[in-house]
């Protein structure tokens, strides 16, 4: 009985695992361009980003990009990845900015979601943000110049705010 239970296993067509969908970078020309423009969802666990990460910091490298804000990929949630190195990422959850410099510098930005388009944006020049690690650790960082300018960049995307709105 069992054994025939077995062959008829065997036989008929394999279940299939859950296949999950690839992440997609959403531009404004996308269907799903309106999750570009949300006010992002605090992350309230790490059910929120742990999923996602891994491809985002597979997407960056492959869009030679800098960095990917969660809303970029459809999800609707406050975190972004950054790459700091060659192998090297960083994620940055529920930021929030606590400084700016009034000394500001200009800088020609480009957007995975406003792809070929470049933008003058005026920007401060160092900053301080609050957020959380990847290991849920909470820390406060200092950033000046062009890495001020990409934190600024990604945290505005978790606003809605594009830099062609510059
Ligand atoms: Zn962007």
């Amino acid at each position: 009985m069992l054994n025939a239970v077995i062959n008829e296993l065997v036989k008929g067509e394999l279940p299939k695992l859950p296949k999950k969908k690839p992440l997609e970078i959403l531009t404004l020309e996308t269907d799903r361009k309106q999750i570009l423009r949300k006010r992002c969802e605090p992350v309230k666990s790490t059910k929120d980003f742990r999923p996602y990460i891994d491809e985002m910091k597979v997407i960056i490298p492959a869009y030679k990009g800098v960095g990917l804000a969660a809303p970029q990929v459809g999800i609707c949630k406050r975190f972004f990845v950054v790459r700091t190195g060659k192998d090297r990422y960083e994620v940055f959850i529920n930021p929030l900015l606590v400084k700016a410099s009034d000394e500001s510098k200009t800088y020609t930005e480009g957007c995975l979601s406003i792809p070929e388009m470049k933008y003058f944006v005026k920007r401060p020049r160092r900053i301080v943000i609050k957020c959380l690690t990847e290991q849920l650790k909470p820390v406060k960082m200092k950033f000046h110049d062009e890495w001020a300018a990409i934190i600024l960049h990604e945290m505005e995307h978790l606003d809605g705010i594009l830099i062609c709105d510059y």
